[in-house]
């Protein structure tokens, strides 16, 4: 199984660039954010709890959102592999994919780091609010809000998985190809 970590800021391009690696590779996208949405959007009682941390640029607890990764991963076993977006975003999350791959004889192959500068990433997401309709896009406070959960709490799986040599740091500037190209680069090393 080929199992690729979409790591980076948000804003930094993961969504983009996890649809071109999901049709190169034939792998299926596993985006939490995305789950949550449409969670929210359907108004479940998990919905419902995601948008009370969402709205305000908080993560949403460990548990929910493990429960909500393995849920999904396990409706989906017959596939070559995952790429995940936007999770782990915690040791604790990156602790129990571990585990659960492992409880399935497979593991993480790489991840790769998109590396965008903040304002550069405020930038986009404001951007990107104007169309994406989401009232965590539309907020300078909320998005350096999500900035500083990132750096704070979600760049230390970067260095988890750095100890067994998997994390790998990608130029996040560029064309929407030289992303690609360098992802691939970087993905097709430690197959
Ligand atoms: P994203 O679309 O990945 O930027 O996620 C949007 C929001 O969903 C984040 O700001 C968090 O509030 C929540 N979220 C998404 N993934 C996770 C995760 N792995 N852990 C906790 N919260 C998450």
């Amino acid at each position: 199984m080929l199992n690729i970590i979409l790591f980076g800021p948000p804003g930094s391009g993961k969504g983009t660039q996890a649809n071109n690696l999901v049709d190169h590779y034939d792998l299926l996208h596993i985006s939490t954010g995305d789950l949550f949405r449409y969670e929210m959007g359907n108004n479940t009682p998990l919905g419902l709890e995601a948008r009370s941390y969402i709205s305000k640029g908080d993560l949403v607890p460990d548990e929910v959102t493990i429960g909500m990764l393995k849920n999904k991963v396990n409706s989906n076993p017959d596939v070559k592999g995952y790429i995940f977006d936007g999770f782990p975003r915690t040791i604790a999350q990156a602790e129990s994919l571990d585990e659960f791959l492992t409880e399935k004889d497979s593991a993480i192959t790489v991840l790769t780091s998109l590396e965008v500068h903040d304002d550069e990433i405020v930038k986009r997401i404001l951007n990107r609010g104007i169309t994406s309709g989401r009232a965590d896009d539309n907020d300078e406070t909320i998005i350096r809000h999500r900035i500083a959960n990132y750096n704070k709490e979600t760049a230390q799986v970067f260095d988890y998985y750095a100890k067994t040599d998997k994390s790998i740091k990608v130029t996040g500037i560029g064309s929407i190809e030289e992303i690609f190209d360098r992802l691939k680069s970087a993905i097709d090393e430690a197959k």
